[in-house]
């Protein structure tokens, strides 16, 4: 049996969603992987009368198409759609079966104006959850626009073809043939990336009560009270789920035992959605302006929006090392998520940079995958948690260097070796790596607001007990503020405390 009974179970209750009959045309051999999609399938099958299995000659072995009787969707997955992919499975399966897929009148108007014609290839990891958004966004596209088509390839089963297309990070996108894209993107990123033209504009001149600039928790629970006090709110932000869509298990959100980000994400959005709030998404603020009355916040070639009071919320991103290799090698053997790429080090040598508790937990991973894991801190010392590096000693396969400083990663095409400098010795070492994860904390995102508001010297945006920046119509919140601790729960808190402190700043104006 491929699929777990709870599996089955599951399944056959969204198969009864089915509204069409549905062919999986499958392209299989007599190797091993080929058997284990074949049962697969015959499971799949079974569950439903509308389901149907016939073989087809498709370009890789196993793969298999996901078709209604008279119209090809365009819809492909080679290798098993299990793990995170088994959700992109299961919504192909419904959206051909004549299920609407989820997404606004606008966006299908987009995907059904592309003109151009072209077959996309998504490598993906099964661990990776970043990959199904990117799987799942790309085959809408394929269903609704018959010029367009799309085949998820699991990348651990065809390590020759990624290989050969040099893939060293999931997930990554081909557009025939040829590398388009890497890394998360949703429906509409996409879609500019296709269309850059029909990118939405806004020149909002009638104020907003308040923005929130930030979709992770703390800007999505600022948003949420904002509204609950009766107040005119918009949320902006370049991609709503901030690092928490990159957490994979979550144990220390208060009520829930365990939960992951992707998943509490969600549940905030449709929090969110819950509430008249204008959801701005996709969309990166590039200035703030104080005028006399309200605040203007620029989106770049995107316009502008107006509001009496702003609550900046932008978090943080992983700070760079800034060596030579690290820009050329982004997505060429260089990673920030383990979770995502750890898959395609099997087997391989590779080092961790940072000693802190993400680098201790990525060197955990990669030490039951890769052949070799180098822990490289620059301090004298592994900063992580005493449980984390407890664990970290049992490894046979993981080696740490401490006070080493780490000037250069090196390849061709891709990463091959890294060097490093003995902070003692003053010695070179160049080790062999095929990939690098770096993981050395994070940088607050403030650059845009470094003109108007007072930052520590960390880049921290310095607010008082209320949330209150040096501007009295702005607030900040979680992350990017200068908050002693940065986690889940104390973001959402300080989103409320900006929110409560917003709502009685425009109070007291009248
Ligand atoms: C790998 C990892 C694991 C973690 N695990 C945990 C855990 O288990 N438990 C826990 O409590 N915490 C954990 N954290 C910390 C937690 O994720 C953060 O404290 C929290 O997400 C901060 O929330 P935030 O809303 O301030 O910022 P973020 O989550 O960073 O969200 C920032 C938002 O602002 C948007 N944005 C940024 N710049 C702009 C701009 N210029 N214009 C428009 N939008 C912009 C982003 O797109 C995003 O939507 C983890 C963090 C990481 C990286």
């Amino acid at each position: 049996m491929v699929l777990t009974a709870e599996l089955q179970q599951q399944l056959s209750q969204y198969l009864t969603l089915l509204e069409k009959e549905v062919v999986l045309k499958a392209c299989l051999g007599e190797d091993p992987a080929s058997q284990e999609v074949k049962s697969f399938l015959e499971e799949v099958v079974a569950l439903s009368g509308k389901l149907s299995l016939t073989s087809a000659d498709l370009k890789l072995k196993p793969s298999f198409t996901i078709d209604r009787k008279d119209y090809d969707s365009g819809i492909c997955f080679a290798g098993l759609p299990l793990g995170h992919e088994f959700e992109s499975f299961v919504l192909a399966l419904l959206q051909v079966g004549g299920r609407a897929p989820k997404i606004s009148p606008e966006q299908k108007a987009r995907i059904e104006g592309l003109k151009q014609t072209c077959h996309f290839e998504t490598f993906v990891s099964l661990s990776c959850h970043n990959c199904p958004d990117v799987v799942q966004a790309l085959n809408i596209i394929s269903l609704l626009n018959p010029n367009i088509s799309h085949s998820m390839i699991e990348g651990g089963s065809f390590k020759d073809l990624a290989d050969k297309y040099q893939v060293m990070a999931v997930p990554t996108i081909f557009l025939d043939g040829k590398e388009w894209a890497s890394g998360r993107q949703n429906l509409d990123q996409i879609l500019d990336l296709l269309s850059p033209q029909e990118k939405p504009t806004y020149q909002v001149d009638e104020p907003y009560d308040c923005l929130v600039i930030g979709g992770g928790p703390a800007g999505a629970s600022a948003a949420i009270y904002t509204a609950r006090k009766g107040l005119k709110v918009a949320l902006v932000a370049k991609s709503f789920g901030g690092q928490v869509n990159e957490t994979l298990g979550i144990e220390n959100m208060i009520g829930q035992i365990y939960t992951e980000g992707p998943k509490l994400m969600q549940q905030i959005r449709a929090h969110v959605e819950h509430y008249p709030i204008d959801l701005i998404e996709n969309v990166t603020v590039s200035s703030l302006e104080v005028e006399d009355e309200k605040v203007k916040v620029s989106l770049g070639e995107q316009g502008y929006l107006t509001s009496k009071t702003l609550i900046v919320a932008t978090g943080a991103h992983w700070r760079l090392i800034n060596v030579p290799g690290e820009k050329e090698f982004k997505a060429k053997g260089i990673s920030y998520c383990p979770h995502c790429d750890g898959p395609l080090f099997k087997d391989k040598p590779v080092v961790v940079i940072g000693g802190g508790n993400s680098g201790i937990e990525a060197a955990l991973d990669m030490a039951n995958l890769a052949s070799s894991v180098t822990v490289l801190e620059y301090a004298d010392h592994l900063k992580a948690d005493a449980v984390l590096l407890e664990r970290l000693r049992e490894k046979s396969n993981v080696t740490i260097v401490t006070k080493a400083n780490t000037t250069a990663i090196e390849g061709q095409g891709k990463v091959q070796s890294l060097t490093y400098v003995d902070r003692d010795s003053q010695e070179s070492h160049t080790i062999k790596a095929d990939g690098v994860f770096i993981l050395v904390g994070l940088v607050p995102n403030t650059d845009f607001v470094k003109n108007c508001l007072t930052l520590n010297d960390k880049g921290e945006i310095i607010v008082d007990e209320r949330g209150q920046s040096n501007q009295e119509r702005i607030f900040a919140a979680g992350d990017c503020t200068n908050s002693t601790y940065k986690q889940i729960v104390i973001s959402m808190g300080s989103g409320a405390t900006a929110a409560l402190s917003a709502h009685d700043y425009l109070m007291r104006q009248g």
